[in-house]
């Protein structure tokens, strides 16, 4: 920080700031409207504060008595000016506001910006907020003047490094009795917004549903305003266009898509409210991240209180909206949203008319149905473990990939499809569809012509590990347990050869096997899910699944389980133990064990020993060993 002697001081923007600010600068975005969607929404954020505040101290409403947005293009100045009369900042949060990202997600927004082609889908996801200004403005001022405050102070910037302070002139003073003004320089290229029919424009694409006035001032300051600042949500339903809600959607979601789904209604009785709730058609980059902050934004009486309010549970954190009540207190502290019992039945209606939502759609508009799960399934199958009320429906949502063909499947249709005397839906988690495709563990469930859910989320092996069923046929892994096909018939009566060996030599195999593998497993076993391969690894019935254990083990937090192998006695491989010498059968046993390791996606333990092994073998079939 450097001062000087009108009182200035200079103070550098922090490291990732400037780095926004130079893509800001430097990239050309074939969408700059959203700079002006991004001020417009903080001036009615310092209003919706103002309004919060004034509720426990009236008196800071005082010096202007209207809550409002102005926006006044100058054609001589080169300049736009956007002012609200809000809570305003004073001189420190101006240096942190408007120096710093508070973000979460910050690093890899700039990450993703420099790889996007065309940053704009990201910009308008991420909301880049103020430094958008900087697409259009190469010079910045900010007055402001925090609500009751003596002093007002301005900020000044031309991007690059950093900004300057200033105690604001008097002139600037006076223009200020409270809230926030910015001044942006236009750039030659960003000429158009000088233009009052491109500002309303843009107003009415990103900003008519802003609950304050927006106020276009012509060249004699006179003020006419240009969005309908009125709830939307709180309208009938019959007065209201399908393009309505689209542009309250993208208003209140600062998104650019459509909704694909949008729930308008009014619950009466005990508790009274309305709610204007959307789903997305485009899923957020950051949609993974469960601190994402809670974007249903809560409404009393038309005074905006929090998005914080958690009215619907994480895995639903890609719905958009707002609920407003008529009989919650104004005065909501935090604490008292969380333990808040009309709060909680809020919470828990607003979640069932969702989810029953959600369910109309997947069987009435089965296409929609499916764009959304693609999009949001990740998240909805959080609710799978999080949610034991809701898993039942939550699993009739769902879709899955299967043996069956390339259309995602819903239970209702495995279950429909069930091979005779088959009791179980069975699933494999893995990586990839197309590596899960060729699991050996798939052979005996494919010789039956039998379903098999192909699971490739992350998630899906920690909800899988709960117990699960659908319509009294529970949820079982073709790599974990028994699996016993016994009773489903086979497809194809020729693949059921009698070449199996005796019961002794099986248990001589199984018991040589053992030996030579000692402590590497912990079981041998005859498969009943092979038919072609030779040996697979499955997990024991008490323990996690095999990828679960795979993805902890990644993180330091595996349970060091030793797998169970089983081997598929049929196999001319496995049979070749039984007849070699002690030495041979231990090379061959290890052979095995390698082998499922690999067909499961994994690097056998000792890939060399591997290697030498496989060299052995393969040379003496080719009759040129010893
Ligand atoms: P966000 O709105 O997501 O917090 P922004 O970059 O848009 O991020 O704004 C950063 C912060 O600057 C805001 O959180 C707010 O505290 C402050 N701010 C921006 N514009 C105004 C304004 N017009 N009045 C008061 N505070 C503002
Ligand atoms: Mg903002």
């Amino acid at each position: 920080m450097n001062g000087d002697a009108s009182g200035a001081q200079s103070h550098q923007f922090q490291a990732e700031v400037a780095e926004l600010l130079s893509l800001m600068v430097h990239s050309v975005y074939s969408e700059t409207d959203v700079f002006l969607r991004e001020l417009v929404s903080n001036a009615s954020d310092a209003l919706d504060k103002l309004r919060y505040e004034a509720i426990s101290n009236p008196a800071l409403l005082t010096g202007a008595e209207k809550l409002a947005i102005q926006i006044k293009p100058d054609a001589t100045a080169k300049t736009v000016t956007i002012a609200d009369t809000g809570i305003g900042m004073d001189r420190q949060e101006l240096v942190d506001n408007l120096g710093t990202v508070a973000r979460s997600g910050t690093k890899a927004f700039l990450k993703g910006l420099k790889e996007a082609k065309d940053g704009l889908g990201l910009i308008g996801q991420f909301g880049v907020g103020f430094y958008s200004a900087f697409m259009v403005g190469d010079r910045i001022t900010v007055t402001s003047r925090r609500a009751g405050a003596s002093e007002a102070w301005a900020w000044t910037s031309s991007g690059g490094a950093g900004f300057e302070m200033a105690p604001a002139s008097a002139e600037q003073a006076s223009r200020v009795p409270r809230g926030t003004e910015m001044v942006l320089h236009l750039k030659d290229d960003a000429a158009r917004y000088l233009q009052p029919f491109e500002l309303e424009r843009v107003i009415h694409t990103y900003s008519e549903h802003i609950l304050f006035p927006i106020e276009l001032l012509d060249d004699k300051g006179e003020a006419r305003q240009v969005n309908a600042a009125s709830a939307l949500w709180q309208r009938p339903k019959s007065e209201l266009k399908p393009e309505d809600y689209t542009q309250a959607y993208r208003s209140i979601a600062m998104a650019f898509d459509e909704p694909a789904l949008t729930l308008h209604y009014k619950a009466e009785g005990r508790q009274a409210y309305a709610v204007l709730l959307f789903v997305p058609t485009t899923p957020p980059f950051d949609l993974a991240d469960p601190g994402r902050k809670g974007r249903v934004k809560l409404y009393v009486r038309r005074v905006y209180i929090t998005d914080d309010a958690d009215l619907l549970p994480p895995w639903l954190r890609f719905v958009r909206g707002v609920v407003d009540s008529e009989d919650l207190p104004l005065n909501l502290s935090r604490e008292m949203l969380q333990n808040n019992p009309q709060v909680t039945q809020i919470r828990n209606g607003l979640t069932g008319r969702v989810i029953g939502e959600l369910e109309t759609c997947a069987t009435k508009e089965p296409e929609t149905w499916s764009k959304i799960w693609n999009a949001f399934g990740v998240v909805l199958k959080e609710g799978l473990y999080e949610d034991h009320e809701r898993r039942g429906q939550l699993l009739a949502l769902a879709r899955f990939a299967t043996t069956a063909g390339d259309v995602p499947r819903s239970l209702k249709d495995y279950v429909t499809d069930l091979k005779p005397n088959q009791t179980e839906i069975y699933y494999l988690v893995g990586d990839s569809a197309e590596r899960l495709k060729a699991n050996p563990k798939l052979e005996a469930a494919r010789a039956r012509g039998v379903e098999v859910l192909l699971l490739t989320d992350p998630i899906d092996a920690f909800w899988t590990a709960m117990p699960q069923e659908f319509e009294g046929k529970p949820l079982r892994s073709l790599s974990q347990g028994d699996v016993d096909f016994g009773l489903v018939p086979l497809l194809d009566d020729k693949a059921k050869t009698d070449d199996k060996p005796s019961t002794d030599d099986e248990a001589g195999i199984l018991k040589a096997v053992k030996e030579a593998l000692g402590d590497k497993v912990s079981d041998v076993r005859a498969s009943q899910r092979l038919t072609e391969s030779a040996a697979c690894l499955v997990a024991g019935a008490q323990g996690r699944d095999r990828e679960l254990e795979r993805l902890l083990a990644r993180a330091n937090r595996g349970s060091g389980a030793k797998p169970i192998l089983e081997l598929n006695m049929r196999h001319d491989l496995v049979k070749a133990v039984g007849t070699a010498e002690k030495d041979e059968a231990a090379e061959l046993s290890n052979l095995l064990l390698d082998q499922a390791c690999i067909l499961d996606g994994e690097i056998p333990a000792d890939p060399a020993a591997f290697s030498r092994r496989l060299n052995i073998f393969v040379v003496r079939g080719l009759g040129k060993g010893s």
